[in-house]
């Protein structure tokens, strides 16, 4: 196994649509450490959303080194490619330390017969009862269920081992972070899955650091958990359970952690996730959405009068062009449009009103999902906008920037890193 830059045990992914809130957020990372936890920030943001705003991942690599430099940040920081391919990795090799090689889209494609038959051959010494230490019941591994895993993971496993090694020629081995992606996929992985797409991981020299499956249940943008609690716990648990038993037996990184794209605010699992990560002395990767976005906008709403009138006239354009900004969104978004305010009754709202109808404060009457997912994926408007918005944003900083800590420290880190009310 190559050497890599090793990243700690608990990292945390942010994003940040404008480029303006690094700073703001830092100050949450900091917290967590005056509160003795130590968390490496991780700027991320996705090929799509540089795209969607027309950032370059240079910008965030900026952004990251301002906040750093004026934090009088002294930890480990990374830059996020994520959710790279071959085709769009390219153009961040030279900002990014930290690459989210996502191969979902390579799932069941089909692998060479001599490339198959030579990993279904070297698997054979796990046929039989797999007892694997913390999962309850043995994995029953055939021959038949290894050309099954094979026949829809091993291509896109090769994949990553081809954009890993691309990545190497660019960049020198040992100079990033690798994190290998299948949260998009289909159907979550099973743990017997993940164990034998580790082990492909391994036959490819992959230095690992983090993994992302796919959970079970929805992961929906800037929304709850929507799902079985219950059975997730249990996953999870075996998923830790896999890693720290395929990390020893196929010799991958020693930190070797898992990695949850949640979309930000699933709330009702980070009480799990915290006790299972605690139990099991794991280490974590949280990625999150660009949700500091619609921290914006709540602090301009907030601030009342010019930010309070963009928030509402931003949402009466989202409202007009739906079909638009939905589109790149389908499969992580559920609005039921029929929930949503009208933009007249949304024009009447007072700060407060609007505000409190776009916070996530489940507890809040007022609160509206739908409302909350229509404007988060309607940040494209405020960059159609871009002087205007940035000015606004450049005028109300106190409030807003109190919004962006705030929420990345108390609705996210106080839950899942320091264990507050689990
Ligand atoms: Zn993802």
């Amino acid at each position: 196994m190559p050497m890599t830059k090793s990243i700690a045990k608990y990292s945390m992914g942010v994003g940040d649509r404008f480029g303006l809130e690094g700073a703001a957020q830092l100050r949450a990372f900091q917290a967590a450490k005056d509160r003795g936890v130590a968390i490496t920030p991780v700027w991320n943001k996705s090929n799509r959303e540089h795209s969607l705003i027309g950032t370059r991942p240079e910008d965030v690599r900026a952004e990251a080194e301002a906040a750093v430099k004026s934090g009088q940040w002294r930890g480990d920081y990374f830059v996020d490619a994520d959710h790279i391919g071959l085709a769009t990795v390219d153009k961040f090799l030279a900002a990014s330390d930290f690459f989210t090689i996502d191969v979902a889209d390579s799932i069941g494609k089909p692998a060479s017969d001599a490339s198959m038959a030579k990993y279904v051959a070297e698997m054979q010494r796990f046929v039989g009862a797999l007892r694997i230490p913390g999962v309850a019941e043995p994995v029953t591994v055939t021959t038949a269920s290894l050309q099954e895993i094979a026949a829809k993971y091993l291509f896109a496993v090769e994949e990553a081992g081809r954009i890993y090694r691309h990545i190497v020629q660019a960049k020198g081995e040992g100079n990033f972070v690798t994190e290998v992606s299948f949260d998009e996929a289909n159907t979550a992985q099973t743990p017997a899955e993940l164990f034998f797409i580790l082990a492909a991981a391994a036959r490819e020299a992959i230095p690992v650091a983090t993994v992302a499956p796919k959970f079970t249940g929805e992961f929906l943008k800037g929304i709850d958990y929507v799902g079985d609690s219950k059975r997730f716990a249990r996953e999870f648990d075996e998923d830790l359970a896999v890693l720290a038993f395929a990390q020893k037996i196929f010799g991958l990184p020693a930190a070797l952690k898992l990695s949850i794209h949640s979309g930000s605010d699933k709330f009702s699992l980070y009480p799990i996730i915290y006790r299972a990560i605690k139990k099991a002395d794991a280490g974590l990767h949280l990625k999150t959405a660009g949700t500091t976005w619609l921290e914006e906008v709540i602090g301009l709403a907030a601030a009342g009068g010019e930010g309070l009138a963009f928030a509402k006239a931003l949402y009466r354009e989202a409202l007009g062009r739906y079909d638009e900004m939905a589109k790149p969104y389908l499969t992580v978004i559920a609005i039921d449009r029929a929930a949503l305010p009208t933009p007249t009754q949304v024009d009447a709202f007072s700060a407060q009103e609007f505000v409190e109808t776009l916070e996530h404060n489940q507890a809040c009457k007022r609160f509206n999902i739908h409302f909350r997912q229509m404007v988060h994926i309607s940040f494209r408007l405020a960059a159609e906008k871009q002087p205007q918005y940035l000015a606004l944003l450049k005028s109300n900083r106190s409030s807003i920037e109190s919004h962006v800590t705030d929420n990345i420290f108390k609705r996210h880190i106080e839950p899942l890193f320091l264990g507050v009310g689990a």
